[in-house]
């Protein structure tokens, strides 16, 4: 919006001598208001106010566009800038749809209106032909262009809102890692590869130890900056192809892509430590925090639920022999 201002204002600024050169002092006039306008609405988007600067700028194109059509007359083309104040009127967050709309209907029928009363009539000044001409084209190409501008903009917001929400519907709120919904799609597909003859799959499904006390006896917002820091702790210590999500609650699962069981559990023993060590991290305080580790690599034949299963009943079995440590699944 800034560039749209900017650009409008040396627009004008090119059309004062271009009316003073013609010996149309009332326009070039009207050009000196209208730059001064754009500089205004230039500074009003900087301080955050961009939808009065929209209303200002929509008024001065259609007051403008309507003076110097009658003035120099119809077939100089500054019409054609009326068209462009419908797109730019949507942007508005100013009015409801329905306000809008009226709006953009009765600005097609002012313009409508205005062709009907001004084609063909004389205008007031009569500008020379080749100005006239020069005129035409210009204002033409000016629309077109803004128009493109305005598409290409359009555009980039679409995309833009689609790409978040993308990541919104993939992601946990609280950790900002990606949720059970991606790991599980993430799992199906590397299980779908391992299946073909590709690389292996390590599954590990981790579970905070007594996190209910923490919760329980330092408050809900230490249990969720607890959260918070083991899932940094986690993120940070895999590679960067690999998986770490939030499967529920206090529940972690890391997926490691090519990565055989030996390896998994040598990995699972480094993120067990790094989760012991946060304990003299500032965040934590005096919160121990410690986590358990069942790990499983996917067997052939076998579905990323039953490694799941597999995963699952050796993190329970941890739990039962003393939690903080890493147990491999059976083969079972
Ligand atoms: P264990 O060592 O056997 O895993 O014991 P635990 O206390 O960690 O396990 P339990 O399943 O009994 O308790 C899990 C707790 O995690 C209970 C629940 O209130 C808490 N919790 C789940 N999600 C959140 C969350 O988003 N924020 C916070 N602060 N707590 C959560
Ligand atoms: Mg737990
Ligand atoms: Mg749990």
């Amino acid at each position: 919006m800034l560039a749209i201002a900017a650009i409008a204002g040396l627009a004008h600024l090119v059309f004062i001598g271009l009316m003073l050169w013609a010996g149309v002092t009332l326009l070039a006039w009207v050009n000196v208001g209208s730059v001064a306008l754009y500089a205004w609405t230039f500074w009003l988007v900087k301080r955050h106010r961009p939808d009065p600067a929209l209303f200002f700028m929509g008024v001065e194109i259609l007051g403008h566009a309507l003076l110097a059509a009658f003035v120099i007359g119809w077939d100089t083309g500054f019409h054609y800038y009326m068209v462009l104040t419908i797109p730019v009127l949507m942007l508005s967050t100013m009015w409801t749809l329905r306000v809008k709309t009226l709006l953009a209907v009765m600005i097609g029928a002012l313009l409508i209106a205005a062709d009907v009363y001004l084609r063909g009539r004389a205008p007031v000044v009569a500008v020379p032909q080749a100005l006239e001409a020069f005129l035409y084209y210009f204002n033409l190409v000016a629309t077109l262009a803004i128009l493109g501008f305005l598409a290409f903009f359009y555009q980039r917001l679409v995309l833009m809102a689609e790409h978040q929400l993308r990541l919104q519907a993939c992601t946990d709120p609280l950790t900002q890692l990606r949720n059970r919904r991606f790991a599980m799609e993430v799992a199906q597909h590397e299980a779908a590869v391992f299946e073909r003859g590709g690389r292996p799959l390590a599954l590990l499904l981790c579970d905070i130890d007594h996190f209910k006390r923490i919760n329980d006896q330092h408050g809900h917002d230490a249990g969720d900056a607890v959260l918070r820091a083991v899932a940094q702790a986690l993120r940070e210590g895999v590679r960067e192809i690999d998986h770490v999500a939030r499967w529920g609650g206090e529940e972690f699962l890391v997926l490691l892509p090519g990565t055989e069981v030996a390896e998994a559990e040598q990995v699972a023993d480094r993120l067990r430590e790094a989760v012991q060590r946060l304990e003299a991290g500032p965040r934590a305080g005096a919160l121990a925090v410690t986590m358990t580790f069942g790990v499983s690599v996917l067997r052939p034949g076998e579905g990323v639920e039953q490694a799941l299963a597999r995963a699952d009943q050796a993190l329970y079995r941890g739990k039962e022999a003393g939690r903080n440590r890493v147990i491999l699944a059976s083969a079972a």
